[in-house]
């Protein structure tokens, strides 16, 4: 006898075992090849981990020397006030296109994330290990749906078909949070390599920096016009007086806009 309504069958992505999950168990491991798997609605995909090489002390080294660096304000890592430091598995959509011999992987959130730059990081290859489930306590479910993470794709212009590979991985991931001039700035540390990723931080004020280089160009302009000025009077004297004037007030001016710069540079 066959049952008319079709029954959801779930097979193994490694083996083609069939796994018969219990009522709504979404992380299995395979009975006959011992694969982590993944068991989104429509499909069954892998599932990875990438192990931390990290503890918290370690990573938070790697948010600072990112803080004392040149994308953020200066002194960000003397100013900014910790308010917060979270350890988790953050789940990741993996996909892997094959395009004429080379393959590329893309990421996608797969939960809900303030820091959507997760997507930039390059998974260190061959890092990239069967799922842990001694990693559950700390490791994130899903919330965003596989083929929702493939219309993401698909609008940075990679079609369903030329996916070679989907699969779920959860990355080590320190969050930290904190706190700067009454806002509060998240930032994470990918706890495999350090990678520091953030989509909002207090960053250097470009303005200052633009303001003096067109103060600058403004005042050179009118010292160089002063000789071309002076040549209308068409006397040496004066053509003379005007090269004088020129050199006499450029020198010092651009002793006093190095000045300003290495000011500016030092307290922006
Ligand atoms: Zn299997």
């Amino acid at each position: 006898m066959t049952n008319a309504a079709p029954t959801t069958q779930f097979l193994c992505t490694q083996c083609g075992g069939e796994l018969h999950p219990d009522e709504g168990q979404l992380f299995v491991t395979c009975p006959f090849c011992s694969s982590s798997v993944y068991l989104d609605k429509k499909k069954v995909v892998f599932h990875w981990y990438l192990a931390p090489t990290m503890d918290e002390p370690k990573a938070r080294t790697f948010l600072t020397r990112w803080m004392a660096g040149n994308d953020t304000v200066k002194d960000l890592d003397k100013k900014a006030q910790p308010v917060g430091v979270n350890f988790e598995y953050f789940p990741m959509w993996y996909f892997k296109r094959k395009v004429g011999g080379n393959e590329q992987i893309f990421l996608e959130p797969a939960a809900a994330t303030s820091v959507s730059e997760l997507k930039r990081l390059a998974l260190p290859a061959g890092d990239l290990r069967k799922y842990d489930h001694q990693a559950d306590a700390d490791a994130t479910p899903p919330t965003v749906p596989l083929d929702a993470a493939q219309r993401w794709l698909q609008s940075r212009g990679v079609q369903p078909t030329e996916i070679a590979e989907s699969a779920l991985v959860h990355l080590p991931v320190f969050t930290y949070k904190y706190r700067y001039k009454d806002q509060t700035y998240t930032a994470l540390v990918e706890a495999a390599t350090g990678k520091t990723l953030a989509n909002l931080f207090p960053a250097k004020d470009e303005t200052t920096y633009q303001a003096v280089a067109g103060l600058t160009l403004v005042v050179f302009l009118i010292l160089a016009a002063i000789p071309l000025f002076s040549a209308f009077f068409d006397t040496p004297e004066a053509i003379g007086l005007g090269m004088l004037i020129c050199v006499g007030l450029g020198i010092p001016a651009a002793g006093v806009f190095f000045a300003l710069a290495a000011w500016v540079a030092a307290k922006v």
